[in-house]
């Protein structure tokens, strides 16, 4: 499976715990040491692709906001939608494809952001595929801790998309949320994930162990080869336990690839 990754996702970018000095290199150590997984070097997205999700005044309010670390805001979450739309490319045909990116987005509205987030990433992909794309309609599993009101923002009112995000106070019922609701999805061309792992056992959330992100990479996978030709991605979004985040990481791509 393709993990997509760009060496500039480890530059510090602002004060939040998103973009927090050492976040993503344990995951990056833990998925470069399995052969099954190939790294893949995305461009930044384009104006254009920001443009469908975003306002002007939004991306612009993004090019001003800078914190002077050696990395521009505005760049590093240009890179992060970027590495979406490649995710999105990929999956387009039928391949699984992982976002390991940051700044996350799922927080990130129309014409405004917060939560640590600047560019909604998994809007911009989807919205990238359906102007470019026969994949129009899609399912979003969003299991970070928190919801993500901007793929709502943006994505609810187009009627084309589907958006989980589940709420239990068990991994056992969690798991049986997300198997439910997929088993009722309606139709769709593409399955995604806005893939927190904030919710994880020793985390803000401390329910879900890695077995469980495990289960639901084989659930998303499952469903894609079942309804939607295969197609789907997932994009990194909240995650602050960076040890435990590594280890739950790839115990979803092994579920998912
Ligand atoms: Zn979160």
């Amino acid at each position: 499976m393709k993990i997509i990754f760009d060496k500039k996702y480890f530059e510090v970018y602002d004060h939040t715990p998103a973009g927090d000095a050492g976040r993503l290199e344990p995951a990056y150590k833990t998925l470069k040491g399995d052969s099954q997984y190939e790294f893949v070097n995305p461009k930044s997205a384009p104006l254009e692709a920001l443009e469908r999700a975003h306002s002007m005044n939004q991306i612009e309010y993004i090019k001003k906001n800078n914190h002077s670390f050696k990395i521009k805001l505005y760049d590093i979450a240009r890179l992060a939608a970027g590495g979406a739309i490649l995710c999105a490319d990929i999956a387009k045909s039928g391949n699984p494809a992982f976002g390991l990116i940051r700044p996350p987005g799922h927080h990130a509205s129309y014409d405004s952001c917060w939560g640590f987030c600047y560019f909604n990433n998994i809007a911009v992909s989807l919205l990238h595929l359906r102007e470019t794309s026969e994949c129009k309609r899609a399912f979003i599993l969003d299991f970070d801790l928190h919801v993500g009101d901007g793929n709502i923002n943006i994505l609810e009112p187009l009627k084309d998309y589907e958006i989980l995000n589940p709420h239990a106070n068990t991994e056992d019922s969690y798991l049986k949320k997300v198997k439910e609701r997929l088993e009722n999805a309606q139709d769709c061309d593409i399955i995604v994930a806005s893939a927190g792992f904030d919710q994880g056992v020793d985390d803000w959330g401390n329910l879900l162990s890695p077995d469980a992100y495990f289960l639901i990479g084989t659930m998303m996978k499952e469903f894609a080869e079942k309804r939607c030709n295969g197609r789907r991605y997932a994009l990194l979004e909240g995650g602050y336990n960076f040890k435990k985040m590594a280890i739950n990481i790839k115990s979803f791509c092994d579920g998912f690839g």
